[in-house]
């Protein structure tokens, strides 16, 4: 990861001044005015920078957790039910009132409540059609929040529900994302997920199918589901199998259980990063070990907030985590339940975590330094980051 004193030269200044401008006194006056007038607006009294979240929606950005049957749009739910005859499966009829039925998911107790919400989307997207559509909409969305690189997960057993096979189901979520990819230029890829609370041979047929497909678009093996009560190691044999076959594993662990849910999916599954991971700071021992290694986690802060693994934004650990040198990446989790995306999930962190405006440049960049890509193409999408990064690099930047 070479960010270096060239790249650091080569930010442009913020707010649209670009140093390759045709020489204009005026301009070059009114620049000048404009700049000291955001450095007013956007310093506070610690001289902390604060950014509005017009700033972050420009940024380039990646999404690394994200799923697929948690990303619809309303729309598509009430166009999909209606056209399956499956109206009755919805809480609403229409879009404003869909809305507002599917905020109480903000009441869920637990994880596991939370999770039970995903009966409105899964029993729709049991087409080839549906999942081609849903997959395609999530890139095109995706896209038009400047993220550059969508890594997408999903369950495919899920949606063999009504006869679909296995790779009938992975070929059109693949289908979809290529369709978006070719539209909007956004680069996507794919994580098959395990469920840790169904039979661990159904993370294995899980683990096959990825490893089928790892060369088709499928980048990645997780483990998803009901975290307490369901340990990581339980499906081992099926994480064995998919690194066995060099694919990339991340595992959903330490969100709704404590710091052993991580040092299982690190040690017995071979996690490369982690899921939410925001209990590891209960173990300091293992918190130095993820440090030294530079592991990353994957959090998704609304979501943490939603599941009530964290009682609020304001005492969500991720700020101690970044200090304390963890690679952190911000996500989404499920745009359609936490009714967001990556713009408002780094803009949450910023102004209620207490992120500082350096430390969110490093998340955001963090999202292409740790992406299940090839090394050379990984660092092809971080140099062109980089170099479009409106904020410079600073002593927070990593060197190597
Ligand atoms: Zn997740």
């Amino acid at each position: 990861m070479v960010r270096s004193i060239r790249n650091r030269q080569k930010c442009v200044p913020r707010r649209g001044i670009t140093t390759n401008s045709p020489i204009d006194g005026n301009k070059i006056k009114q620049n000048k005015i404009e700049q000291n007038q955001k450095k007013k607006t956007d310093v506070d009294q610690n001289q902390n920078v604060r950014l509005s979240h017009e700033d972050i929606a420009a940024w380039p950005k990646a999404e690394l957790h994200s799923h697929l049957d948690g990303a619809l749009r309303l729309g598509t739910m009430i166009d999909l039910a209606r056209k399956q005859g499956k109206m009755d499966l919805l809480p609403a009829d229409n879009v404003p009132d869909l809305g507002i039925e599917l905020k109480k998911i903000d009441d869920a107790k637990d994880l596991a409540e939370f999770l039970a919400w995903f009966r409105y989307t899964i029993p729709l997207m049991q087409s080839t059609e549906a999942l081609e559509r849903v997959a395609y909409e999530m890139a095109i969305d995706y896209a038009a929040d400047n993220v550059r690189y969508l890594e997408v997960r999903y369950g495919p057993v899920l949606h063999t529900e009504e006869g679909l096979s296995l790779p009938a189901v992975n070929n059109a979520v693949l289908d979809g994302l290529a369709r978006a990819e070719s539209e909007t230029g956004i680069r996507t890829a794919l994580i098959v997920c395990g469920l840790r609370d169904r039979y661990v041979s159904a993370s294995l047929r899980q683990a096959e199918l990825a490893v089928d497909f790892q060369h088709q678009g499928v980048v990645g093996f997780d483990l998803a589901g009901a975290e307490a009560g369901n340990p990581p190691k339980e499906h081992k044999s099926a994480f064995y199998h998919a690194r066995n076959h060099l694919l990339n594993l991340t595992v959903h662990a330490g969100e709704s259980w404590g710091p052993d849910s991580i040092h299982q999916a690190l040690f017995y599954l071979g996690a490369q990063r982690i899921g939410h991971g925001i209990t590891l700071g209960q173990d300091p021992e293992l918190l130095r070990y993820v440090v030294d290694r530079q592991i990353p986690l994957e959090i998704c802060p609304t979501s943490n907030v939603q599941t009530h693994v964290v009682e609020s934004f304001e005492t969500h650990p991720i700020k101690s985590l970044v200090d304390a040198g963890v690679a952190v990446t911000v996500n989404t989790d499920n745009m359609l339940f936490s009714r967001t995306n990556v713009t408002e999930e780094l803009f949450r962190v910023h102004t209620r975590c207490g992120i500082t405006a350096e430390q969110l440049r490093e998340i955001a960049l963090n999202g292409f330094r740790f992406a299940f890509q090839p090394y050379r193409d990984k660092q092809s999408l971080l140099r062109r980051a980089i170099a479009d990064f409106p904020l410079p690099g600073s002593d927070l930047t990593p060197v190597c």
